[in-house]
């Protein structure tokens, strides 16, 4: 994929982003290692630097690899413009890195990193930013090419990345990022500060308690919704549905079976077009590994070929579902999924696979039609 391609992408995810929004009110930092991002901040140097043309909205792009301006250094090797790597003798690191001066005021920015992490091993890499390089926000979990969009225009970012590592045979080494700015046209509608509503309404969905769910064993793990993956029950078929029994039952076989805390599943359908809430979907759910920043959709029936028929009803509450998680959670269309996709199961059957791109073309044309201003009044 081309960087223009890759970016081009990221405005089409931008629009639909809502994942910052929750930016906390900006605070003093706390930490007297910060007090050193107080001086004037260095302005990006550029090493490349395009316009987008086409969207009127102005994209820039910067690498650097000026770890040995950080601020903090947990327990990391660093050689002069080199990686950072985490101690051998360490099981976990920290770095953060200087403030930095965006080049205008932004309200959206994608990062881009490249890493080396062993398995088993762990890298996360946060962001926060600050209109004024005083007064920061909270960190923000960054995921790879992953636009956020903020609240505000902010000026100033600063990002700090987190090591972990299981033994000294497991080192992970972090090499590079960059962050991608964008501003949005004044009138473009999603940078009004503070905005809440999702773009489109949720749908109904059937809580926990309508259908008689039981608690769940133990504590959830919470995660960002980043992708959708689709599943089929397989067993019971269609025909087998007897709506809130049947999620029931499926809630007992995880939880009985399997041994999981609770269903697997963030959401199902039912052949008649109900959507029953499994765990939220704001917690990582058992359904499809890696799991994590998953959402699991589960279709009930039997989707494989010359089996069940998938009704209108539930693909009529599947567009409206994944429209709103898209629209709520800021996910891309790419980022729709079979179960089949990383497993060798045929899940969630051919009726439905088939079907994935016909479902990013919809929701994104209902994306599209629930961002035009409304029609001027006359
Ligand atoms: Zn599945």
């Amino acid at each position: 994929m081309t960087v223009r391609s890759l970016w081009l992408g990221a405005c089409a995810l931008l629009a639909l982003t809502t994942a910052c929004q929750s930016l906390s009110p900006l605070k003093s930092p706390s930490n007297a290692a910060l007090q050193a991002q107080q001086a004037p901040s260095r302005a990006f140097e550029f090493q490349s630097l395009f316009e987008v043309d086409g969207a009127g909205d102005r994209w820039l792009e910067s690498r650097f690899r000026d770890f040995d301006q950080g601020l903090l250094k947990e327990n990391l090797n660093l050689r002069t413009q080199g990686p950072l790597q985490l101690k051998p003798e360490a099981r976990q690191g920290r770095y953060l890195s200087r403030a930095y001066t965006a080049p205008f005021a932004f309200n959206a920015v994608m990062p881009a990193w490249t890493a080396q992490i062993p398995a088993g091993a762990q890298l996360e890499v946060q962001a926060r930013v600050s209109n004024d390089g005083h007064n920061w926000g909270s960190w923000l979990p960054l995921f790879q090419e992953r636009s956020i969009l903020l609240p505000q225009q902010m000026r100033f970012i600063q990002y700090q990345v987190l090591f972990k590592s299981p033994d000294a045979a497991r080192l992970p080494v972090f090499e590079g990022i960059s962050f991608q700015f964008g501003k949005t046209r004044p009138n473009a509608g999603l940078s009004r500060a503070g905005r809440k509503q999702a773009l489109v309404p949720k749908p109904e969905v059937l809580p926990r308690e309508a259908w008689r769910a039981r608690p769940p064993k133990g504590e959830y793990t919470p995660h960002t919704p980043a992708a959708i993956v689709l599943h089929h029950t397989w067993k019971p078929t269609s025909a087998q549905y007897l709506k809130d029994a049947t999620i029931r039952g499926i809630q007992n076989y995880h939880m009985n079976d399997n041994k999981w805390s609770d269903i697997g599943y963030h959401f199902l359908i039912g052949p008649d077009g109900v959507i029953y809430q499994g765990r939220p979907e704001t917690v990582v759910g058992a359904h499809s590994t890696p799991n994590t920043n998953y959402v699991g959709i589960c279709i009930i029936g039997d989707y494989d070929p010359g089996q069940d028929p998938l009704t209108p009803e539930s693909y009529a509450a599947l567009l409206d579902l994944m429209t709103w998680l898209t629209s709520e959670y800021g996910i891309a269309t790419q980022e729709f999924y079979g179960h089949r996709d990383f497993s060798t199961k045929s899940c969630p059957g051919d009726s439905v696979h088939h079907r994935l791109d016909e479902i990013r073309t919809e929701v994104k044309r209902r994306l599209e039609l629930a961002q035009q201003p409304p029609a001027p009044r006359r």
